[in-house]
């Protein structure tokens, strides 16, 4: 099982990316986790990408790279993946593709979390008790949608156009959206069996 997760903050990618990945043994690859250990380990990498995690905006390609290629070979080692956060530009998917593709291992399908603005405001501005140094100040929230709609947005086409995108409601409870996707993805043929 290869799935790509797509939605701006707070649409659930880690819950449902969490449940996925138990649902069909493969590893839950998160960029934002592997960035944020990469922070608080105080790596060089961790120290480059601080500030952009802090702002809301998006780390540059190279370094994401950095980290993810390696990320995504490991999982696919493994059998296969839940990515979760990446790829968030044209240039990153571009860049995915072009890995995976010599292993036979580009995505399945896509599954895009869909949810209005405010829910996800609203989600961010609660979650900032959890710890989240970038959840919870309005103006870094704003700036995450932003980044969203103008760069990651444009991935939902480049989906589409590969006939391996679904989309779900991702403003339902958790387990409805879960079921939800289980079923897109059945409906579409997009489902290998669980292993
Ligand atoms: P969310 O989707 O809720 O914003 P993530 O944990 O996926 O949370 O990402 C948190 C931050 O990590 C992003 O705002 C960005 O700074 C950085 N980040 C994560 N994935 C990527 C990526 N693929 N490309 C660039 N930056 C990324």
């Amino acid at each position: 099982m290869r799935v790509v997760l797509l939605g701006p903050p707070g649409s659930g990618k880690g819950t449902q990316g969490e449940l996925l990945a138990r649902q069909y043994q493969v590893p839950h690859v998160s960029s934002g986790d592997l960035m944020r250990d990469h922070v608080g380990q105080r790596t060089e990498l961790g120290q480059q990408v601080a500030r952009y995690l802090d702002n809301g905006d998006l780390v540059p390609d190279d370094l994401v790279l950095a980290v993810m290629g390696r990320a995504v070979r490991e999982a696919i080692d493994e059998g296969g993946y839940v990515l979760d956060g990446f790829p968030r530009t044209l240039a990153q998917a571009e860049q995915a593709y072009a890995l995976a593709e010599p292993a036979g291992a580009t995505a399945d399908a896509v599954v895009y979390l869909s949810v209005p603005d405010d829910v996800a405001r609203e989600r961010l501005a609660g979650r900032a008790s959890a710890g989240r140094s970038d959840d919870g100040d309005a103006d870094v929230i704003e700036r995450r949608l932003r980044v969203f709609h103008q760069q990651t947005e444009p991935l939902l086409e480049f989906y589409r156009e590969r006939g391996i995108l679904v989309t779900a409601d991702a403003t339902e409870p958790p387990d409805v959206v879960a079921d939800d996707i289980r079923r897109a993805l059945e409906d579409r043929n997009l489902l290998p069996r669980p292993r």
